[in-house]
């Protein structure tokens, strides 16, 4: 048997072109299914939903055998023991500084001011203004990071922006571009020693059908 991990709502649905793509076909929605394991059109391979910043877990310890799941999620949980053969080009957005509008954030920067940061991806962000040279006050959240500035809670928030429809309703503005961020494929690796033929057959697939870059 093989086991993929995936999270219900996008990494979900945009997998499924690339299952299918591999010939399989999961016989049930988890939007409406209250099941956690789900079968698929081939009786050897299932796919688990869990919470996408619990798919590198159940990877790396071979709850799944394969997942898929944000750069940013990689990135935050370190990729210990993580094959990642792939870069699936799904579940674009990227990772950005925003502040108010009213926050003079380069002003802030060049004159070597503490920032208050509220995020859900410390790592990214240590990593980041380390590079930089700011120095940062981090403050770990779990959601809505929005709202942090609004409140006086940090000056600057950092986080994912597809749209930007987010940050304009709460009157933010980006004000740093961290790095480009889609979901990639992660296989344990135990389980692509000891299942290989199953799991080459998928990666080879996933890989053939990847979203091609647009042509520039
Ligand atoms: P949880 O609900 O457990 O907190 P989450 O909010 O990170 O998890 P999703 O919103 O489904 O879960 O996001 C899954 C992944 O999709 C993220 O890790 C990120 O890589 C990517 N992603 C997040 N937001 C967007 C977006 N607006 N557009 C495109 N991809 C996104
Ligand atoms: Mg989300």
């Amino acid at each position: 048997m093989i086991t993929l991990a995936l999270s219900k709502g996008r990494i979900f649905d945009e997998t499924l072109p690339l299952l299918a793509a591999a010939g399989i076909e999961v016989t049930e929605d988890p939007e409406t299914s209250r099941k956690l394991i789900l079968p698929t059109s081939q009786p050897g391979v299932r796919v688990v939903l869990v919470r996408a910043s619990d798919v590198p877990t159940y990877v790396e310890y071979g709850g799944a055998d394969l997942g898929v799941t944000g750069k940013d999620v990689l990135i935050e949980h370190g990729g210990a023991g993580l094959y990642q053969p792939l870069d699936l080009r799904i579940a674009r957005c990227h990772m950005a500084v925003a502040a108010p509008a009213g926050f003079d954030y380069a002003r802030a920067v060049r004159q070597g001011s503490r920032i208050t940061v509220a995020t859900k991806y410390t790592a990214i962000a240590r990593e980041f203004f380390a590079d930089k040279g700011v120095h940062v006050d981090l403050i770990k959240l779990y959601g809505s990071m929005e709202l942090a500035p609004l409140t006086g809670l940090a000056d600057a928030i950092v986080d994912l922006v597809s749209t930007g429809k987010t940050l304009k309703a709460n009157h933010l503005v980006e004000v740093e571009h961290v790095m480009d961020i889609s979901a990639r494929l992660v296989v344990n690796q135990a389980a692509l020693k000891l299942k290989t033929d199953g799991i080459r057959r998928i990666i080879d697939a996933f890989a053939a059908a990847v979203p091609q870059a647009e042509s520039v």
